[in-house]
């Protein structure tokens, strides 16, 4: 173990009100020890120039997908998480009860990452879609025990409230998944937009069953069953949801993002707290590409630098109840640090609908600190790395 100091950088921390501050970060094995203004590097074994860059607590991923080598779409967690400056990602539900032993077993100990689950209120997770045919896949008791015996791994219930079984049995779907979260004393994580089904959504039914605490995912979706009427108008239901203080996540995937979605509902007051990825495999690939990319997309969007952090740090260590553990750099806390690049250029970034936005400013990984130990990123999703398509 060592000591590390990370040498004029710019912080960003609100969770203490840090914002855009020439700090110098120093860390002493797996734990930060000090933030200001000129710390001397004498006695560091490694002094890292960070000069110009943004210096962040670790990024967390809050609806990701990382059963890697259980299903066929799960990214390792090194590949969302630390190769991409996140060090801390949250599966969205890729197993259930009857297959859950894989994270504890083989995920989690394979990983740098810290790892966090949903745990699908279908039996079978995600491994076959879509994983919800009738009640037989539902068992309250067994999620309820999955749930309760892997804490603190597991945070909650997940449910996407898609068809077919929205047609078939209607909200009482979301109703056994809420149960379940009751019972285990955590949160219910619901997804929004339909993928699958012509029939009847559920989201109007829903929205009043989520407390303060729970996590509507997808908020941004242009399918069916988001958060837009025909109007054009935000469904009155949300405006309560966000009243009450549900978590509204921002999670892309490979269909449930669009720019002119999110415009309309910014529009009218809408303010979501989280940025997350849903990332996969194929949306690795072909269209979310990376939490940096998400960043960049919320900067085309004209949020700050200091909000898209906020959504990523404090914001999504809040909406799990772990503010004073994770998404700070306070002095004390784990040493989950993300070193970031604010590249200038002509980027344009895209949505699930093939709509481009353009900007100037893109976020890029440069190095990433997890319990203290120094990880440089990965590749990237693109041939050239992490900066998005450039503008033609
Ligand atoms: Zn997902």
């Amino acid at each position: 173990m060592s000591n590390t100091l990370l040498k004029g950088g710019i912080v960003y921390d609100a969770a203490q009100n840090i914002k855009k501050q020439r700090l110098d970060v120093a860390v002493q094995d797996t734990k930060i020890t000090e933030l200001a203004v000129d710390i001397d590097p004498l006695n560091f074994d490694e002094v890292i120039d960070v000069t110009s860059k943004i210096v962040s607590p670790g990024l967390i991923d809050l609806h990701c997908h990382v059963y890697h080598g259980f299903n066929s779409t799960g990214v390792h967690p090194d590949v969302a998480g630390v190769g991409s400056g996140v060090t801390t990602v949250v599966d969205g539900g890729s197993a259930g009860h009857s297959n859950f032993g894989g994270f504890p077993t083989y995920v989690v100990p394979d990983s740098k990452t810290r790892v966090l689950c949903m745990v699908h209120i279908s039996s079978n997770g995600l491994s076959v879609m879509p994983e919800l045919r009738s009640l037989d896949d539902i068992d309250v008791q067994e999620t309820t025990r999955v749930v309760r015996e892997n804490r603190p791994l597991t945070q909650g219930v997940k449910i996407r409230a898609i068809g077919p079984t929205t047609e078939t049995e209607g909200i009482n779907i979301v109703k056994l998944a809420k149960q379940a979260s009751i019972d285990s004393g955590t949160r219910l994580m619901v997804h929004i937009g339909e993928l699958y089904h012509d029939g009847k959504t559920l989201t109007h039914e829903l929205l009043p069953l989520l407390d303060i605490g729970d996590i509507v995912t997808h908020i941004f979706t242009p399918n069916r069953g988001g958060i837009i009427d025909s109007n054009n108008k935000v469904i009155p239901e949300f405006i309560d949801a966000q009243k009450r203080g549900v978590t509204l996540d921002t999670a892309f995937g490979r269909y449930n993002f669009s720019f002119d979605v999110a415009r309309t509902a910014l529009d009218q007051g809408v303010v979501p707290n989280t940025i997350s990825t849903d990332l996969t495999l194929p949306g690795r690939e072909t269209s979310v590409y990376s939490m940096p990319e998400m960043l960049t997309r919320f900067l085309a969007l004209g949020f700050s630098i200091g909000d898209v952090l906020k959504m990523t740090t404090s914001n999504s260590a809040k909406a799990l109840d772990m503010a004073d553990t994770i998404g700070t750099l306070k002095p004390g806390n784990e040493a989950d640090i993300s070193v970031l690049e604010i590249v200038d250029g002509d980027w344009h970034v895209s949505d699930v609908k093939g709509v481009f936005l353009r900007t100037n400013k893109a976020i890029r990984p440069y190095i990433t600190l997890k319990s203290g130990d120094i990880i440089t990123p990965d590749l990237g999703p693109h041939p050239w790395g992490f900066l998005p398509n450039q503008s033609l």
